[in-house]
């Protein structure tokens, strides 16, 4: 069975990564869905995302993963693939609102797919894109919490906007 993991993964995290390899333990095969997620303003564009990810499931040697970028609904995308799962993360609490507003909203625009949540090791509990990325910006250590081609492209991101 297929099962679609969306985010936006700006970038991805080894909380990300732990949750892609749980999953991979229920279904046959993941694909990955990379929201455009525009109004977010990314800091790595679509491509890039998409790109991270891949060669992060490399550098972790994760096998049974598809990459894709998305845009529009959600279920769409699930329906696209033939697949009646959505994965998704659950960190602390404050996960919790907004996961379930959004498997509430799902479930209205399509009643035979099923939202289903895991939880990562507790040393990625408190791990997000946006802390990862505040970090960075203060040259804080980001070793322990990204794939080392997430630390790699962020560098040179910063490269770039600098010149
Ligand atoms: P979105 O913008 O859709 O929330 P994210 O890339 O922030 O996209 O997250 C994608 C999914 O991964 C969400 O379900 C989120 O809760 C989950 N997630 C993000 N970071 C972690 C983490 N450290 N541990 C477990 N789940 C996570």
């Amino acid at each position: 069975m297929i099962a679609i993991y969306p985010g936006t993964f700006d970038p991805v995290t080894n909380g990300h990564i732990n949750i892609i390899k749980r999953s991979l333990k229920i279904f046959d095969s993941i694909i990955i869905g990379v929201a455009k997620n525009l109004q977010k303003k990314p800091l790595f564009s679509d491509s890039e995302r998409l790109m991270m990810i891949e060669k992060a499931l490399v550098e972790k040697n994760v096998k049974g993963c598809k990459v894709e970028i998305f845009e529009g609904l959600l279920v769409d995308f699930v329906k696209k693939h033939n697949s009646k799962i959505i994965i998704r993360g659950l960190r602390a609490i404050s996960d919790f609102e907004f996961e379930l507003q959004m498997a509430f909203m799902n479930r209205e625009l399509d009643k035979s797919i099923e939202m289903l949540f895991l939880m990562p090791s507790i040393k990625y509990s408190f791990l997000s894109s946006s802390i990862v990325k505040n970090v960075f910006f203060h040259n804080g250590c980001i070793k322990e919490m990204v794939p080392s081609i997430v630390a790699k492209m962020m560098k040179e991101k910063v490269k770039g906007e600098k010149r």
